[in-house]
């Protein structure tokens, strides 16, 4: 990954083939002790990708090891467990150019990724809400 402008809280962020996403991302939020942000917008291509649907309770899961190419991604980071937790979404076109997606858990560049990331003095924090999924909180202090 390169960082190619990182200036008043607005940030781009290039990915490159092979790079594991988003594990590199919360790596690098991690890094850099970016707490809070809002991705605000990735495109770029994305192989052996696994997504998934939260159903109330867990999140079902489906894998997708063509090259895709992302049309649409973006989320937030939150701090969770003392740790930076990237949550993305992502739809996703096929070889066909039909579109899947849904939450992101990881997948490698196949191409790039070019992400625009808006860094918030905010405290974003992740807290546990039952099942699988934890909610987005700002603690009041
Ligand atoms: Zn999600």
């Amino acid at each position: 990954m390169k960082v190619l402008y990182r200036n008043n809280g607005r940030t781009v962020i290039r990915f490159d083939v092979g790079e594991q996403f988003p594990e590199t991302l919360a790596e690098w939020c991690e890094k850099e002790k970016v707490e809070s942000a809002a991705v605000v917008a990735g495109i770029g291509m994305l192989k052996d990708i696994e997504i998934g649907r939260y159903d109330g309770k867990e999140y079902v899961t489906a894998k997708i090891q063509a090259s895709s190419e992302i049309l649409s991604l973006q989320g937030n980071v939150s701090m969770k467990e003392s740790k930076p937790f990237v949550h993305l979404h992502v739809s996703l076109a096929d070889e066909n150019m039909s579109a899947r997606g849904g939450h992101l858990f990881n997948g490698t560049v196949s191409m790039t990724i070019e992400l625009v990331m808006l860094e918030l003095s905010s405290k974003f924090v992740r807290i546990p809400s039952g099942g699988a999924f934890w909610r987005l909180d700002i603690p009041k202090d």
